[in-house]
């Protein structure tokens, strides 16, 4: 079920789309790349390590933290801010964004929020809705430019984003059956998910340097994909994670 109610501060978006810019003339411009607590999404990290020509677990060690929000069984991966006055997000230079093209889903969203039911074997099985979240620090409201969704989707890049989340968000809700047993985050499984979702360059080498590609039939197109791209590595990890927890059997997956 789309959630429908809406709470303070956020309204939900309709066909007649909503009134927000952004630039440079704004009084508040780079206010919202201020201490924002900022979830990365395993793509945002395969996207943001490709612009900064950083290994996964690099990057990790050296901008992320683990937090237990929404998920009790599995944590999320949150950018960590600069240690300065204002707290500033680490990729923010004097002209702006540092990483613009590769900016994380939520600053492409932002204002808005994405709600979302899915069901992670059900391909289509997305039903969305959109809120508008106004802070008060934000004078992107008061312009007179008014968008649809659609628009903006196409505007900030978001399509891709959005088709990613949509199988991460899967991911969590199997996630939340806790398949990692009395062990929990002490799991070789959860350690093997964790590595999967976030840390692709790991999963890389296991992929590549292990046995891995002698214990499953994987057609050569798809090894070639994998080889080549971080984000279809991406799908490919949640794919495996699908079959070696949940038993199931994704499209493309065979095992050996
Ligand atoms: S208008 Fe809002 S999103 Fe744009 S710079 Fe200002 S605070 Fe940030
Ligand atoms: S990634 Fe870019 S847009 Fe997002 S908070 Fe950092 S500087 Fe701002």
């Amino acid at each position: 079920m789309i959630p429908d109610s809406v709470s303070a501060g956020r309204e939900k978006v309709g066909d007649a789309g909503f009134r927000f810019s952004c630039g440079p003339e704004l009084k508040c411009y780079n206010r919202c790349c201020h201490n924002p607590d900022l979830e990365l999404y395993p793509y945002d990290i395969v996207r943001l390590c490709r612009k900064l020509g950083m290994k996964s677990s690099d990057f990790l060690k050296r901008h992320t933290r683990n937090s237990m929000r929404t998920n009790p069984w599995f944590p999320s991966v949150m950018l960590v801010m600069a240690n300065e006055q204002g707290r500033p997000c680490p990729f923010l230079s004097p002209d702006g964004c540092g990483v613009y093209e590769d900016r994380p889903d939520a600053c492409r969203m932002f204002p808005l929020e994405r709600g979302m039911s899915v069901h992670p074997f059900k391909k289509d099985s997305v039903e969305e809705v959109y809120f508008l979240q106004r802070m008060p620090w934000c004078f992107g409201h008061s312009t007179a430019h008014v968008q649809s969704i659609p628009e903006w989707i196409e505007a900030q890049g978001l399509a891709e984003y959005n088709r990613m989340g949509e199988i991460w968000a899967g991911m969590n809700v199997l996630f939340r059956r806790n398949p990692w047993g009395p062990d929990g985050q002490e799991s070789k499984n959860f350690r093997m998910a964790f590595m999967a979702c976030y840390d692709v360059d790991r999963f890389r080498d296991f992929v590549f340097g292990s046995t891995f590609l002698s214990r499953y039939r994987l057609d050569d197109a798809l090894i070639g994909r994998i080889r080549a791209d971080n984000a279809a590595l991406l799908e490919f990890a949640f794919d495996w994670l699908k079959y070696f927890l949940f038993a199931a059997q994704p499209e493309n997956f065979k095992a050996g």
